[in-house]
C-alpha cells in the first residue's frame, strides 16, 4: 500500500467528496474532510460545533486557526502517518496552505500532489441546488462560490509554483471522473 499525501481542490459541488471516498477505498489512504469533521461537531453540539454552525450556515469560512489546529492534530495520528491522507476541503486559504506546508515540513514530510477537480461555476451551482443539503441555501451557495474564487482559487497558483498541481476534468459520469483521477494517482505512485 502506498503512503500517499494528496490535496483535492475544487469548488463545492465538484464531486470531490465522493471521489475522495472512492480514492480512499481504492488506495487505502485516509480521507480527511474538514467539512465532514465540522458537520460532525455541529451534530454532536461540541464547543467547536456551536461556533461553526452559524459560520457554516452563512457559507463563510471557519477561522484559519481553528481549522489549522484540527488538521494538524489529525495528520499526526497513527492511521494517517501510516497510510497517508487525501485532504478534502483543506487548505482553502493561503494561511491554511502555509500552515499545512509548515506542519508537513516539521515532520519531514511533503505533499505528493494537489489535484484540482475542475467543474465550471454554472454546473456546480446546479448540482448544489439539486442536492439540497441543509446548508445549501441559494445565498450560502453564492457566498461559498465567491469565497472560493477569492480565497481558494489563488492556491492553484501556489501549488503550481511548487510544481505540485494537476488539473482533472470533473465533468462526466462519476466513473469516468474516477478513472481520470486513478490515472493521475497511479502516475504519482509509479513516480515514487
Ligand atoms: P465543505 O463540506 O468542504 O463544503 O465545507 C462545509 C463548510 O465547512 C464550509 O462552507 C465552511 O463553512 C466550513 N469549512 C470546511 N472546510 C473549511 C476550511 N478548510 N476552512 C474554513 N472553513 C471550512
Amino acid at each position: 500500500m502506498e503512503n500517499l499525501r494528496l490535496v483535492i481542490l475544487g469548488r463545492q459541488g465538484s464531486g470531490k467528496g465522493t471521489q475522495c471516498m472512492r480514492l480512499s477505498e481504492s488506495y487505502g489512504t485516509i480521507h480527511i474532510s474538514t467539512g465532514d469533521i465540522l458537520r460532525a461537531a455541529v451534530e454532536t453540539q461540541t464547543e467547536l460545533g456551536k461556533k461553526a454552525k452559524l459560520i457554516m450556515d452563512a457559507g463563510d469560512l471557519v477561522p484559519d486557526e481553528i481549522i489549522n489546529g484540527i488538521v494538524a492534530e489529525r495528520i499526526e495520528m497513527k492511521d494517517v502517518l501510516e497510510n497517508g491522507f487525501i485532504l478534502d476541503g483543506y487548505p482553502r486559504t493561503s494561511a491554511q496552505a502555509q500552515a499545512l506546508e509548515g506542519e508537513l515540513l516539521s515532520k519531514g514530510l511533503s505533499l505528493d500532489l494537489a489535484i484540482n477537480l475542475e467543474v465550471p461555476v454554472d454546473e456546480v451551482t446546479q448540482r448544489m441546488l439539486d442536492r439540497s443539503r441543509a446548508d445549501d441555501t441559494e445565498e450560502a451557495i453564492t457566498r461559498r462560490l465567491e469565497i472560493y474564487e477569492n480565497e481558494t482559487a489563488p492556491l492553484l497558483k501556489w501549488f503550481e509554483e511548487r510544481n505540485n498541481l494537476v488539473v482533472v476534468d470533473g465533468l462526466g459520469t462519476e466513473d469516468k471522473v474516477f478513472s481520470r483521477l486513478q490515472n493521475v494517482v497511479n502516475g504519482v505512485i509509479n513516480g515514487k
